[in-house]
């Protein structure tokens, strides 16, 4: 392995939005890349779910590791007329233990079929984080105006997961309380509007994630991105704000921590 493409982590980081059962079918060795973050005394690692069925299965994988903390939510692309009921009535049994409603959210990038009960099933699963006092993962793609409507109505509190919009919309988001989460896309040579986002965003709102297996960063591009790849996002986000990688992981790390209320799990 090249230096690039060895994982290795900077210590006490968080990553707060990973698929890790996704990679490992991607062919990802996730133990050996937890058990490497471990050692690095990486601080969590968030494993998000995209349907409340896929958690028993999830849990039983990586429910062993103390640095993983696990949500549930039904992404808007698997959301259906036929099945999403079911879906919401499993999530509302399941809240206790995860740290997060997520991912959910809009997108109107693949179809807007179901755009009317995209909007009322997010709207549903604020309710549940409401009530369970969590926080929301929220996705969002193809979507903008709608989504700033519905938060702009609701709310939430939780954070705009792999924000890819421009420094406008990162301002209106945050100026709703939003805390604002950058993957990998963010080092990409084609996202300097994304890089113009990173600088707008509050030190206290400010998050990082790898979106793994998805979206790896330039350095890693075209391999299953994983959460030893955060350190090229963190160094990314720590040059557009003129500050150091080391800086940027132990603020976001402190942030995560307050969000998802890691210590007290
Ligand atoms: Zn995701």
């Amino acid at each position: 392995m090249s230096a690039a493409t060895d994982p290795s982590y900077i210590p006490g980081c968080v990553d707060t939005h990973a698929h890790l059962t996704v990679a490992e079918a991607r062919g990802v060795a996730i133990d050996l890349i937890v058990a490497q973050a471990v050692d690095a005394r990486v601080a969590g690692i968030i494993d998000v779910g995209i349907e409340p069925s896929d958690l028993q299965a999830r849990r039983d994988r990586l429910g062993r590791w103390p640095i993983v903390f696990l949500t549930s939510g039904l992404h808007p692309t698997s959301v259906a007329p036929d099945s999403w009921r079911e879906a919401i009535d499993t999530l509302c049994a399941q809240v206790d233990g995860l740290v997060a409603v997520g991912e959910i959210g809009l997108d109107y990038h693949w179809s807007t079929d179901h755009a009317d009960l995209q909007r009322r099933v997010l709207r549903e699963q604020f309710a549940i984080a409401r009530d369970a006092g969590l926080p929301v993962i929220i996705h969002n793609r193809d979507s903008e105006a709608d989504m700033l409507d519905i938060l702009a109505d609701e709310l939430p509190y939780g954070v705009m997961h792999c924000f890819s919009q421009d420094a406008d919309y990162c301002r209106r988001c945050v100026g709703l309380g939003m805390h604002v989460s950058f993957g990998g896309n963010v080092t990409y040579r084609s996202a300097g509007s994304i890089r113009d986002a990173v600088a707008v965003v509050p030190d206290e709102l400010l998050l990082v994630e790898t979106d793994s297996p998805f979206l790896s960063p330039q350095p890693v591009r075209g391999k299953p991105n994983h959460p030893g790849f955060l350190r090229h996002t963190i160094a990314c986000v720590a040059e557009v704000r003129g500050t150091t990688a080391e800086r940027i992981a132990e603020l976001t790390a402190s942030n995560a921590r307050r969000l998802f209320g890691l210590n007290s799990r």
